[in-house]
């Protein structure tokens, strides 16, 4: 009876995601991301691959998201609501023009 060793060897061995070099399974460190890193990678400070640094400026991105929504906010709604404002205010000035104008006839009815 012979060992199936030959069938198991590709399963110890594990692509290094810094290097690429294939590296036995002892010799490489599964990464809180789920990448392998091999020992001489590791050896130079490396502990995560380019691409999960790329995640976390997706996850600051909200933020950046966020201020940009609330200056644009700022820039458009605040202008859009003093002109509203403005509008109501002189509606409102004219309209008690007019009320004056009819108490004053209500008071003296050759009042114009
Ligand atoms: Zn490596």
């Amino acid at each position: 009876m012979q060992a199936p060793a030959p069938s198991l060897a590709p399963n110890a061995y594990r692509t290094c995601n810094a290097c690429g070099a294939k590296v036995h399974r002892e010799e490489v460190h599964k990464n809180r991301y789920g990448q392998y890193i091999c020992k001489a990678c590791r050896s130079d400070g490396v502990r995560a691959v380019g691409r999960h640094r790329f995640g976390h400026l997706v996850q600051r991105m909200p933020t950046a998201l966020v201020a940009f929504l609330v200056v644009l906010a700022v820039l458009v709604v605040l202008p859009l609501a003093l002109v509203l404002l403005l509008e109501l205010h002189s509606y409102s000035n004219a309209g008690m023009v007019e009320d004056l104008k009819d108490l004053l006839r209500s008071i003296n009815p050759r009042a114009r």
